[in-house]
Parts: C-alpha cells; sequence; structure tokens
C-alpha cells in the first residue's frame, strides 16, 4: 500500500494489543470489554490476543489500520 500522504510504499504489519482497540471521536469512550456506543472495534481476536492488519510510513510517522481484513 502506498502512503497517501508521501506516496512511498508502507510497510506491512499489523496491531498488535493486550486489549482490544476502537476508534472512537471521544477520547476514553471504552471501559475494559464494554465498547462506547459510537466506538468502532478494529481489533479480532480480543479475548485471546488483539490484532488488526496494519500499514505503517516511517517518513510520516502513520499507521493505517484495515479492520475489514479477517486475521487467522
Ligand atoms: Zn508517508
Amino acid at each position: 500500500m502506498k502512503c497517501p500522504w508521501c506516496k512511498t510504499e508502507m510497510i506491512d504489519g499489523f496491531i498488535n494489543s493486550s486489549r482490544k482497540v476502537v476508534f472512537s471521536q471521544k477520547p476514553n469512550d471504552d471501559f475494559f470489554f464494554l465498547a462506547g456506543r459510537e466506538s468502532i472495534n478494529l481489533t479480532q481476536h480480543n479475548w485471546t490476543r488483539p490484532s488488526a492488519k496494519a500499514y505503517h510510513c516511517e517518513n510520516c510517522k502513520k499507521v493505517i489500520v484495515d479492520y475489514s481484513i479477517e486475521i487467522e
């Protein structure tokens, strides 16, 4: 995937966490396993090893998460 900001090739990888990761329009809109009503769950396997497909650009210091991709 090309970085949408600088157009260089991004590094293929994953977001890995000890807890699920959500996108929210408000900070701290998540409490343990209860996501806020507006939150979007980004990670899979949230009870064992939460992770999500992601791409990293070293130049721009940005990560893009693709939570549509199924992780084995
Ligand atoms: Zn970039």
